[in-house]
């Protein structure tokens, strides 16, 4: 065994010599080494992937160097080789072994996250017909059935059923004969023993390209059936070419077009399936038709000159809500594409909806390949071979798309690059931000970082010089931002005497709109009903059973949900503490926003958008075509309402509880409310009519509150970063998060303890160390969480501390799968 990416080295064999004996490849299990194993008769290439037995599976990994080392220990041997080209090219290898070292994950897991080839490599069993099972089905369709039971005519049944699917499907996953044919294992089993069918073991590599296959009409001869003239007729009707998926709703058996294939009546054949991108219309003129103002040229000038000079840099696009960022950057790509170079463009979770796939299309035609979380596996890997062949060279996508296979690269740009989408939280906890800048770097090429409210960190580099700075400071056609009311609901309390949700102000100015025939939008950050159920006899509040959280109210299947971890449980008659019938429930979440809204406004065509009523990518796209038609007036939600919509019908926004993350034991709580109230109040006033915003909070002096009032980034950025300095957070100190986790308390601190003890006795210069300290979720999806946070005065210090404290843990025998590291965490609960 050789330890991790250290001794990865590209081209440690000269490949065109002798074979070598041995090959280290990367696998997808959570440990910081690769793994040796003996080559056989084929030898693997280094960048691409071979199958091999580990534990008792069987794994796909990466190979990352062939040599002659007999190792110590025994090695097994390599079952197949995959790719006879690398599948990472040096500069993506190169990227991965980055983000092994600097978030400190194990390099087979990297490499596995990069590589949407998952679904490529079966570990299934396939099936397909064999002649005799060919002979019988077509015997079958000429002699009558003979006396049997119900059971052995049942099974029979099925029995053709499997052969006539396999007929004309080819080699199918078992998976997939069962759930079309409903046949068990135990029919599968006969039928092999029959030798009516073949199984083998689906391993290697199969093109994931989707497939349609195709009946094409060739020359009619000799009589034909019912049946038979059934297809030739719908193929005639056809021009003589029609999907077989489609001849499948003639309610046909199989066996007659296999007959009439036979008879050289028909030919069958498979074609690659087109890419559809989207099937919605645009709406509006596509972003490119915009004649751009003069900050807008300037900035696109700015781009372009970088993308020429071919050399590394990176530019913060900071642009007011409204500005016209999109128009700019996508004509930045347009120009890359007609360059004959390629882009990549990152776009948080929630801004990849059908209707911005399809302006997209609009703008790159089949050009463009977009990634996002909906796709099934196959259609990944699809999307992955255009990419890699050189098909699509603008690649659209979420996190993950920093890493397609495009070659050339020119451009890469990062929308709404605050975005904590952009960080995930499973290993590789890598930022899709920080990746897209290192990968820009490796390619020299231009990376573009836009947002109208900069996280910290990237503005900090702006002003310190590393990164350029492009401002557009006003809207497109000098539209002027909403004007902000900030109303104190500390004093609408002591005015009417009861705790009310919405304030005189925001009810009247929403009745206004709507009278005016306006458009307005209510903002709470919170789903559900209500936040909090508690007893009012014993004060307990009711928690969810695998972690410390409060169980939300949900009024629709009167239920309780934990939003950590899903779990849900009925609402108790009696309080599980103490008997008491008195249950309450407190506070306020976006399911009652909208029923008092109907209440206040029951003329009102309102609509909400949380995740308890957008389950698809096709709910949320419904709910925003619905308001962009003006069928909703009145839409509520939670921060999903916030991003990047632009509809000119909008002209008030209402913030409802603004300040509930403010008091998050968070050092980004103050930066995560200036930036949603900041994108919010941009929604409004898009269009012709200018824009209002009202906002409630109980914090009216914050000042996270009076800058996102004024719209002003710049002096919130000034305060924000004093604090961070004084109190050594980020971009001042590098910073990680370790969480040691188990569903066991005593091992938890037991663990914890061991750690501890090690930070205090090891002199770790230029770290410091806080904790261990119980997490401020202290039981998370059973497990119960203490962390120690660690900040250093450099990322060479961060990095080699942590590095020392896993090697530690290892000697301790602490699992890596117990120990979190999280490098650059965004979230500390
Ligand atoms: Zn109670
Ligand atoms: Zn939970």
């Amino acid at each position: 065994m050789v330890v991790d990416g250290s001794v990865f080295c590209l081209f440690s064999y000269n490949q065109n010599f002798l074979m070598p004996a041995f090959c280290d490849v990367a696998l997808p299990v959570p440990l910081d080494m690769a793994f040796t194993y003996k080559i056989a008769d084929r030898a693997p290439v280094i960048g691409g992937r071979v199958l091999v037995p580990f534990r008792n599976d069987r794994l796909a990994g990466i190979v990352t160097a062939l040599h002659d080392r007999q190792p110590e220990v025994q090695t097994k041997t390599v079952l197949e080789v995959l790719d006879s080209e690398p599948v990472l090219d040096a500069t993506l290898t190169h990227l991965g072994q980055w983000i092994a070292q600097y978030y400190l994950a194990p390099i087979g897991e990297v490499f596995r996250t990069m590589l949407p080839l998952a679904a490529e490599i079966k570990k299934a069993k396939i099936y397909r017909i064999t002649e005799t099972g060919q002979e019988v089905l077509h015997a079958s369709a000429t002699t009558g059935s003979s006396r049997r039971s119900r059971q052995e005519v049942d099974t029979q049944m099925l029995e053709y059923a499997v052969l006539d699917y396999l007929v004309l499907s080819g080699d199918v996953l078992e998976g997939t004969v069962r759930s079309a044919t409903g046949a068990n294992r135990q029919v599968l089993d006969n039928l092999v023993r029959k030798k009516w069918i073949a199984r083998e073991d689906a391993s290697g590599v199969r093109d994931a390209r989707r497939t349609i296959q195709i009946a094409i009409l060739k020359e009619i001869n000799g009589k034909l059936n019912e049946n038979q003239q059934k297809i030739i007729t719908a193929l005639q009707q056809a021009n003589g070419r029609l999907e077989v998926d489609q001849l499948r709703n003639l309610e046909v058996p199989r066996s007659t077009l296999q007959t009439l294939v036979k008879r050289g009546i028909l030919e069958l054949t498979e074609e690659a399936a087109e890419f559809q991108v989207s099937g919605l219309k645009k709406r509006g003129p596509s972003h490119l038709d915009f004649i751009f103002n003069p900050q807008q040229k300037a900035a696109l000038d700015s781009i372009q000159k970088a993308v020429e000079e071919k050399t590394f840099s990176v530019s913060l696009l900071h642009g007011v809500t409204g500005s016209g960022k999109t128009a700019v950057y996508l004509a930045a790509m347009q120009a890359v594409l007609e360059a004959g170079r390629s882009a990549i463009l990152l776009v948080p979770e929630i801004g990849l909806t059908p209707a911005a796939a399809a302006n997209l299309h609009q703008v790159f035609g089949d050009q463009v390949a977009i990634l996002h979380s909906a796709l099934t596996a196959d259609e990944r890997a699809e999307q992955w071979h255009r990419i890699r062949r050189g098909e699509a060279r603008i690649v659209v996508g979420t996190r993950s798309a920093v890493f397609a296979p495009v070659s050339n690269l020119a451009l890469l740009v990062v929308d709404e690059e605050h975005d904590s989408s952009y960080k995930q939280e499973e290993t590789p906890r890598y930022n899709g931000r920080d990746v897209a800048v290192m990968r820009g770097k490796l390619s020299n090429a231009t990376v573009v970082l836009a947002s109208a409210t900069p996280s910290i960190e990237s503005y900090h580099n702006a002003q310190t010089g590393k990164y350029g700075l492009i401002e557009l400071g006003e809207r497109v056609e000098r539209r002027p931002l909403p004007q902000v009311e900030v109303v104190d609901m500390r004093f609408e309390f002591q005015r009417s005497g009861e705790d009310k949700l919405f304030s005189q102000q925001l009810v009247q100015e929403v009745s206004e709109c709507l009278e005016r025939g306006e458009q307005a939008m209510i903002l709470l950050n919170r789903r559900g009903y209500s936040s909090i159920v508690l007893c009012r006899a014993c004060g307990e509040n009711l928690q969810c059973k695998n972690c410390s959280i409060a169980l939300t109210f949900h009024k629709s299947g009167y239920r309780m949900e934990c939003h950590y971890c899903g779990y849900k449980q009925a609402v108790p008659k009696v309080c599980p503490g103490c008997g008491s019938e008195y249950i309450y429930f407190l506070g306020a979440g976006s399911e009652k926003v909208e029923e008092r809204l109907h209440a206040a406004f029951p003329q009102a065509r309102i609509g909400r958008l949380d995740r308890d009523t957008v389950r698809t990518r096709h709910d949320f796209e419904r709910v925003l075509n619905q308001f962009h038609a003006g069928e909703i007036n009145l839409l509520v939600g939670t921060q999903m309402i916030a991003k990047g919509h632009d509809v000119h019908g909008v002209t008030l926004v209402g913030v409802v509880g603004a300040d509930f993350a403010l008091g998050f034991p968070d050092f980004r709580a103050a930066e995560r409310t200036f930036q949603l109230l900041t994108q919010v109040a941009g929604r409004g006033g898009r269009g012709e009519t200018p824009g209002k915003v009202i906002l409630q909070t109980f914090h009216p002096d914050h000042y996270a509150i009076q800058f996102a009032q004024q719209h002003d980034y710049r002096g919130f950025y000034d305060k924000e970063v004093r604090y961070r300095r004084w109190m050594h957070y980020p971009p001042f100190t590098a910073l990680a998060n370790v969480l040691v986790r188990s569903d066991k308390l005593d091992q938890t601190l037991k663990w914890t303890g061991q750690l501890g003890r090690w930070f205090e006795d090891t002199r770790n210069e230029g770290t410091r160390v806080l904790g261990p300290s119980v997490a401020p979720i202290m039981r998370l999806k059973r497990d119960y969480r203490y962390h120690f946070i660690l900040k250093a005065n450099g990322r060479d210090k961060l990095n080699r501390t942590l590095k020392n404290m896993l090697a530690f843990a290892d000697g301790q025998k602490i699992p890596r799968t117990h120990l979190i590291v999280d490098v650059d965490a965004l979230s500390l609960l």
